[in-house]
């Protein structure tokens, strides 16, 4: 977290690949335009990563990419990956380029945000009444759990029969570093955790809930409640309202947020931020390089918007600066402006830049 008197930050950007310039070129024209509003200024420093730094490298993730990210206050990344990288052996890759850069910046934990807007209530494939005024903040332990944990792998057994084994393990320490982004989440919204385990048939689970609970006590403004994963998945789909703030593993992060994402029905939509310990934490859209619309001026650039007004709330400690970005996407949703993967009937169609450039009106309105 940065000083909140800090009127100057320098802010790393990745493009990346596919839509990912187009539609960060919005994001840095609406920072630069609130930054000369309010008196902040963002020192911006573009990078390579994903294919095209494959291309310009020969590697996904440079080692002064990530130099240059280390050094900074924040880093807003677009997206990622295309056609003609998908071939590459997998240490080649685009996407390895990604883990590369969550494992650098040590980023544990994930904050993926599902907020039903009213303007696209449709959007979603469940009934209004039950999505409308959804506003939920998954937060995921994003670099333990069985993704990580050893032992790992393919065994051959004794029998001549093969044995997969994966293994869910979480230190004590792990737990409560990610306890306590989730507990400050809670306080800066609706105060209230939902801490989710698997505690009634795993040990992990049981230490998981465990240390939560005692964590608590250090947060007694926030109301915690825990829920098994298999509850959690079905309250999700049948009343998501009751949810502020949830908290759970790896897997069962992974799983949820997707879901909880999807509740939205809008991927054009969705912004999330992955912190560490100290350092800058990452910003990005939930999407990937939506290869099949790169160059055509049809990219939402909406979530990457979102993503930096995460930036600002939850990396530069300018919630109210966030807010303006976000008032600004709800008025230009409003005004009936739309790209096409979330147009509906009686809307106004646009590019990504014409949505962009209704952005900046609103926010010089
Ligand atoms: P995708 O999210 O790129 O696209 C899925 C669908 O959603 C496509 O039809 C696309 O046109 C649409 N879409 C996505 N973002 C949009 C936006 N902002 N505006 C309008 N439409 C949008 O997922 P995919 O097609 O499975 O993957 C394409 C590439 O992206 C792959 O190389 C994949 O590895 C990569 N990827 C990267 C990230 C990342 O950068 N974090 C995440 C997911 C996928």
């Amino acid at each position: 977290m940065t000083d909140s008197t800090a009127q100057s930050f320098q802010i790393t950007l990745l493009p990346g690949d596919g839509i990912g310039p187009e539609i960060m070129a919005v994001a840095v024209n609406v920072l630069k335009q609130i930054g000369e509003q309010e008196g902040i200024k963002f020192d911006f420093t573009e990078a390579p990563i994903g294919g095209v730094a494959i291309d310009t490298t020969g590697v996904p993730l440079p080692k002064d990419t990530l130099s240059i990210c280390r050094q900074s206050d924040a880093v807003l990344l677009a997206s990622i990956g295309g056609y003609k990288w998908d071939s590459l052996p997998r240490s080649q890759r685009p996407e390895t380029g990604l883990l590369g850069l969550r494992a650098g910046l040590g980023l544990f934990a994930n904050l993926r945000p599902a907020t039903i807007l009213p303007q696209l209530l449709e959007a979603s494939s469940l009934k209004p009444e039950v999505v409308e005024g959804v506003d939920i903040m998954v937060v995921r332990e994003l670099t333990g759990g069985i993704y990580f944990g050893q032992p790992k792998g393919i065994f051959e057994t004794e029998d001549s029969d093969q044995r997969g084994v994966s293994t869910m393990a979480y230190t004590g320490k792990e737990i409560d570093r990610i306890g306590r982004v989730a507990f400050e989440t809670a306080q800066k919204r609706q105060g209230r955790l939902c801490s989710v385990d698997k505690a009634n048939v795993l040990e992990v689970s049981q230490l998981w809930r465990d240390r939560i609970t005692a964590l608590s006590k250090s947060y007694t403004d926030v109301e915690l409640s825990h829920l098994y994963v298999d509850n959690a998945a079905m309250q999700l789909v049948r009343a998501p309202k009751q949810f502020d703030t949830i908290v759970t593993g790896n897997l069962f992060g992974d799983i949820l947020s997707d879901a909880a994402a999807m509740l939205t029905g809008s991927i054009g939509m969705l912004p999330s931020a992955s912190l560490g310990e100290s350092g800058p934490g990452v910003y990005e859209p939930v999407h990937g390089s939506a290869p099949d619309i790169a160059g055509q001026d049809k990219a939402n650039p909406l979530a990457q918007v979102l993503s930096a007004a995460m930036m600002l709330r939850y990396g530069l400690d300018r919630p109210a600066t966030a807010d303006r970005i976000e008032q600004a996407v709800l008025s230009v949703l409003d005004q009936g402006y739309r790209t096409g993967d979330i147009m509906s009937e009686g809307m106004k169609v646009v590019g990504c830049k014409a949505m962009g450039e209704a952005l900046q009106t609103a926010l010089s309105s």
